[in-house]
């Protein structure tokens, strides 16, 4: 099974989702997640207490799982590795428990990782055959700019190389996934949020409802989605009528001025830093197909190569973890003593 790159096994439980991968380099063996959404559902948004809960009672099965797809063992592995922040404490906790005793127990060296980071770098995970989604020259695409956009962080950074981040920008308030998700509560669309309203707004007209576009003439790079989720609100109240053809053209408009937000900070930054080569996406956000698609059309716009990742790895899983492990452990970024692995503990509010 081993050949020169090493075999890597990655946690990660930032939020609802308790995810296991073993990987060989920037290789996914496996990857394990398993998703809370439908016990969350009813809550309209993840609960902590809760995800712990199950991510107590997760976490020995994503494991054994990923081990056995992988087809290899435990005493295989070179490195653990695990997501120590940002995320909800008490369930970045339950991971990270389980991950530092395994390295402890098995005498492996341990790498903790910053999750946004896993996002960052998802579009470098390279698939069983050994390939990326998107064919590149990995000593050609930096300096990068990064955008992340998932549920809870909306991030504009700018990539000098691996491991050398600066954030641009950063939501001042809600994150585009929570807006989704407040939105489509507010028109009892179930959650999450964010698939339904990109598909309802596939069957709108755009212009029927417009929605001011949020920070539209600030001249930072930082967003903000608290305004145009009160907007919706207003304009729901306003209809005062019961949900039906309506919707298809409302999401259209309140899509459209997501998408137009973080379109307009996007060629922003490009215009601040011309000298970038590339754009890598991350988060849950990116798994609408249009989102995907209209951002990569302003990356190509601007000659940028357009880097991201699968459908399974936009979302929260290890394999973003062990691919940025990966690139710890080509520059010695990892520890072995095991009363320095005991010291490692969880930041809920770790940033880039
Ligand atoms: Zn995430």
């Amino acid at each position: 099974m081993k050949d020169n790159q090493p075999l890597i096994i990655a946690f990660d439980t930032s939020c609802d989702d308790t995810s296991c991968a073993v990987l060989q380099g920037k290789k996914v063996l496996s990857s394990e997640v398993s998703s809370q959404i439908e016990i969350h559902a009813p809550y309209g948004g993840v609960v902590p207490d809760i995800a712990r809960r199950e991510h107590e009672r997760n976490i020995p099965i994503v494991f054994e799982e990923a081990l056995r797809k992988a087809k290899v063992s435990i005493e295989d592995i070179d490195y653990v590795a695990c997501t120590y922040g940002p995320g909800l404490a008490i369930d970045l906790e339950v991971g990270l428990s389980f991950a530092k005793e395994l390295a402890i127990k098995y005498s492996k060296p341990f790498i903790p990782v910053n999750h946004m980071e896993g996002h960052l770098l998802s579009g470098l995970i390279e698939n069983t055959k050994g390939k990326t989604v998107v064919d590149m020259d990995e000593s050609n695409i930096f300096p990068a700019l990064g955008l992340l956009v998932s549920g809870k962080h909306t991030d504009l950074v700018y990539v000098e190389d691996i491991g050398k981040y600066t954030k641009l920008g950063e939501t001042l308030d809600d994150a585009v996934g929570e807006a989704f998700d407040k939105v489509a509560r507010m028109l009892n669309l179930g959650y999450p949020g964010g698939p339904v309203i990109c598909d309802f707004a596939k069957r709108g007209k755009s212009g029927i409802y417009t929605f001011t576009v949020p920070m539209k003439n600030s001249k930072d790079l930082n967003f903000s989605y608290s305004g145009i989720k009160t907007a919706a609100l207003y304009k729901i109240k306003e209809l005062k009528e019961p949900i039906k053809e309506w919707i298809y053209d409302f999401t259209r408009g309140f899509l459209d001025a997501i998408i137009e937000s973080l379109k307009i900070k996007l060629e922003l930054a490009i215009s601040k830093y011309p000298s970038v080569k590339s754009l890598f996406v991350g988060g849950g956000v990116f798994n609408s197909q249009e989102i995907l698609t209209k951002i990569g059309n302003v990356a190509r716009e601007y000659g940028l190569q357009y880097i991201y990742s699968e459908k399974e790895y936009r979302g929260d899983n290890a394999g973003m973890i062990g691919v940025v492990a990966y690139y710890k452990i080509q520059n010695g970024q990892y520890i072995t003593e095991v009363s320095e692995i005991e010291k490692i503990d969880r930041e809920p509010r770790l940033s880039i």
